[in-house]
């Protein structure tokens, strides 16, 4: 085998003359082939980077987890009206209009004070892609993004229905919604930033 050179390329030519014949010959050029001083190298820096302390890039999942934004886009929750506890909800119906994976249903009749009531609210989870286009558009702030990712199912339709999102009353009644859970929702700076748009500029040099 030797290299060509007279093109200064790197092509190898293999002589079919000296092809080695017997199993040692087979071996040895193997050998001199596949082990190369680099292979050691990559091998020692791995084992160095796999022994070194405080080194983990992983985390024994699912006995350990870690930790996630609290604007992280999982499993969506309703939310109910901090005063009265009534659901923010009011059927409009914009979430299901934007909803890009179409898997949100919902129906709605009218009450007896005669306000429009939601009557049925479900979402496909197996076709969910967590866009957070619904939480975006909803202009009650209803839908907030929970951190809840593990929503594995043996079912391909797996719905959640509202009452599996609300915030179930008694939680609620023991302060257990809070009002910047998530994705969706207002930050806890949105006051500052509102006072930062061009309007609130424009006033301001007015008062001045
Ligand atoms: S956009 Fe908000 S208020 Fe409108 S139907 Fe959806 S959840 Fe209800
Ligand atoms: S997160 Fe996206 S895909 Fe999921 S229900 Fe909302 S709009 Fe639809």
């Amino acid at each position: 085998m030797e290299r060509l050179n007279d093109r200064n390329c790197n092509y190898l030519y293999i002589n079919e003359e000296i092809r080695p014949l017997t199993s040692w010959e087979k071996f040895r050029q193997v050998c001199k082939r596949s082990i190369k001083g680099e292979l050691f190298v990559g091998l020692w820096i791995v084992f160095r980077e796999m022994v070194r302390k405080g080194n983990l890039a992983t985390v024994k999942y699912p006995f350990e987890k870690l930790p996630i934004s609290p604007r992280y886009r999982a499993i969506r929750k309703l939310l109910r009206l901090l005063e009265s506890g009534n659901e923010r909800c009011i059927g409009c119906g914009l979430c299901e209009k934007i909803c890009v994976a179409n898997c949100i249903r919902i129906d709605t009749s009218l009450g007896e004070d005669g306000r429009k009531k939601v009557s049925e609210y479900s979402i496909n989870f197996g076709r969910c892609i967590y866009c957070g286009f619904c939480a975006e558009v909803c202009p009650e702030l209803a839908i907030v993004h929970g951190g809840e990712y593990e929503n594995a199912s043996e079912q391909r339709a797996h719905f959640g229905l509202k009452e599996d999102m609300l915030t179930p009353i008694d939680i609620f009644k023991a302060g257990g919604q809070k009002e910047f859970p998530g994705y969706g929702s207002l930050s806890e700076n949105a006051s500052s930033l509102i006072k930062k748009t061009p309007l609130a500029y424009k006033e301001e040099k007015c008062t001045n």
